[in-house]
């Protein structure tokens, strides 16, 4: 029995059936002359062995950088460090992709996210003096009094330049003791 008499799909020259063992050197002799002849005149089949001669050096030279154990566990730490690297790259460009329409709204004019003060209330002060130092402000509580006099401030105006003067204003104020801009 010789392989070649193995029934190719239609269309697909029966020698081509036989490329990987005639690649690997193992197809006996008659075999071997007749693929030998017939890729002398078929242009498809040539390409056929050449795109086997590719594929079975890729695979050989993954195997080889696959073994021995130790390498094999550093490449695949290098390939996962690679993929970190890349999703941290991918985050990066959507918080940048998501900080971007933010900027665009500011920069349309509508109103950016308020601005918090947490500030101090000196504990001799009037709730009146207070108060009149919070409409100066443009400010309205949104928390507190805690325990130690701390309050939440909210202003009306997110303004930077409005924001400072307003924490200036605290500052000088004597119905407060301390002021800051409370990050959210
Ligand atoms: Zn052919």
């Amino acid at each position: 029995m010789t392989l070649i008499e193995t029934t190719p799909p239609a269309g697909v020259h029966p020698q081509v059936l036989l490329l990987p063992w005639y690649l690997s050197g193992t197809l006996p002799k008659s075999d071997r002359e007749s693929v030998t002849s017939h890729l002398g005149s078929c242009a498809g089949c040539r390409a056929e062995l050449e795109s086997l001669t590719m594929l079975r050096r890729t695979l050989r030279a993954t195997l080889v950088a696959a073994s021995p154990a130790t390498r094999s566990a550093r490449r695949w730490r290098g390939l996962a460090a690679a993929a970190a690297v890349l999703i941290v790259i991918e985050s990066g460009v959507l918080l940048a992709q998501g900080v971007a329409p933010v900027a665009t709204v500011a920069s349309r004019g509508l109103a950016p996210a308020p601005v918090r003060l947490e500030v101090t209330a000196n504990p001799t002060t009037t709730e009146l003096a207070f108060r009149s130092v919070l409409l100066s402000l443009s400010a309205h509580v949104v928390a507190g009094p805690t325990s130690d006099g701390r309050y939440l401030l909210e202003l009306g105006d997110a303004n930077p330049a409005r924001v400072a003067a307003a924490l200036e204003r605290a500052h000088a104020s004597s119905a407060i003791v301390g002021a800051a801009v409370r990050e959210q």
